[in-house]
């Protein structure tokens, strides 16, 4: 007899793979629950399900997934994970991959605290497994109420939070505390001061208002970058793109955004004067900002993060199209800041606040 597989480690490997390809995280939901319903169940009863053909009746467990369960402990690997794996990208590019190993973790990720999908421990295990030392978790402030924006106080039980995980988690990985906060329309940031000063990276963005004149809009950018707290300029130019995933391609045109309008030459020189980092948003729908304006930042002397912006743990896989990009527009690894070790970012953010 074959030895049986792990069900609960094909699962999950699943719900990674459809993340990764983008499938919107209430679909990847049900492997994601299978998963915590198999790993609460004893062995023997899982085999007794499996031959009575009732795995199914467990909550949590569907049809597709009882399946794969069953495949998993005859020791065959899922027909619907094979599917997945047949499919997994092409090799990046050798300059990329060189980018993608020096990274030593990500800037922008959320959890299900604000719009995420998946709880801060499950993003982290995910995050340590792909090799990271950290990550900035970087839920949203609390005017951007649509993604469940954090007020100061759900922000403080967060620190609480995430100081109890950090003492449990592997060693050689640790969660960086952090928010991506609201830049407001006169430029001010969205949270208290003094929370702001307590979190170790400050990731700035503007969600709303994107389509005001360039005046109003460098203005306000400008403003942001100047304030102490702000570490990094999140997807600066606020623009989406059609990506693959979510829905047909009518669809995903119809979801697509221009950039906004300001002083490229004004922005980039507040990030240098203030020495704050312009952000690679990998996410294929947003992949901000675009290569033009990137290059200029290169050749301006500006930093960089290269951030997946992960709202899922197969999300955080996305570091590969960011550095692409990094690499097409000759982004050194050095200016990267995510591929400093922990305690020189932490001193490179302590050093603006
Ligand atoms: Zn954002
Ligand atoms: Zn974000």
């Amino acid at each position: 007899m074959p030895t049986p597989r792990d069900p609960v480690a094909d699962l999950r490997r699943i719900a990674f793979l459809l993340e990764r390809a983008n499938e919107a995280t209430y679909r990847v939901r049900a492997f994601r629950s299978a998963a915590a319903t198999v790993a609460k169940t004893p062995p023997d009863e899982l085999a007794a399900r499996v031959e009575a053909g009732t795995l199914a009746k467990l909550s949590g467990v569907g049809e597709v997934t009882a399946r794969c369960v069953t495949e998993s402990l005859a020791g065959e690997e899922p027909v619907y994970l094979r599917r997945l794996t047949g499919t997994e990208g092409t090799d990046l590019p050798a300059a990329a991959a060189a980018l993608r190993a020096a990274l030593r973790g990500d800037c922008h990720v959320h959890s299900d605290w604000s719009d995420g999908g998946s709880p801060i421990e499950e993003m982290a295990l995910a995050a340590a497994d792909l090799g990271h030392e950290y990550f900035v978790l970087t839920d949203h402030s609390p005017r951007l109420t649509v993604a469940r924006g954090l007020t100061a106080d759900r922000l403080r039980r967060q620190l609480d939070h995430v100081a109890r995980l950090n003492e449990a988690l592997p060693d050689g990985f640790r969660i960086l505390t952090g928010i991506e906060v609201d830049i407001l329309e006169d430029g001010g940031l969205d949270q208290e001061d003094e929370l702001l000063a307590r979190l170790d990276v400050v990731v700035g963005s503007v969600h709303s208002r994107l389509r005001d004149d360039s005046a109003r809009m460098t203005r306000r950018m400008v403003t942001a970058i100047a304030n102490p707290h702000l570490d990094v300029l999140g997807h600066m130019t606020g623009r989406k793109v059609a990506a693959a995933g979510e829905g047909d391609a009518a669809h995903r045109k119809a979801r697509t955004r221009p950039p906004s309008d300001f002083d490229l030459e004004k922005v980039l020189g507040a990030c240098l004067e203030h020495g704050k980092a312009v952000e690679i948003n990998s996410r294929p729908d947003r992949l901000d900002p675009p290569k033009r304006m990137l290059t200029v930042a290169v050749e301006a002397g500006c930093v960089f993060t290269i951030d997946t912006d992960a709202h899922a743990p197969g999300q955080l896989d996305w570091l590969d199209f960011g550095c692409e990009r990094a690499a097409l527009c000759g982004v050194p690894a050095e200016r990267i800041v995510n591929t400093w070790p922990a305690e020189r970012l932490l001193k490179w953010t302590a050093s603006h606040a």
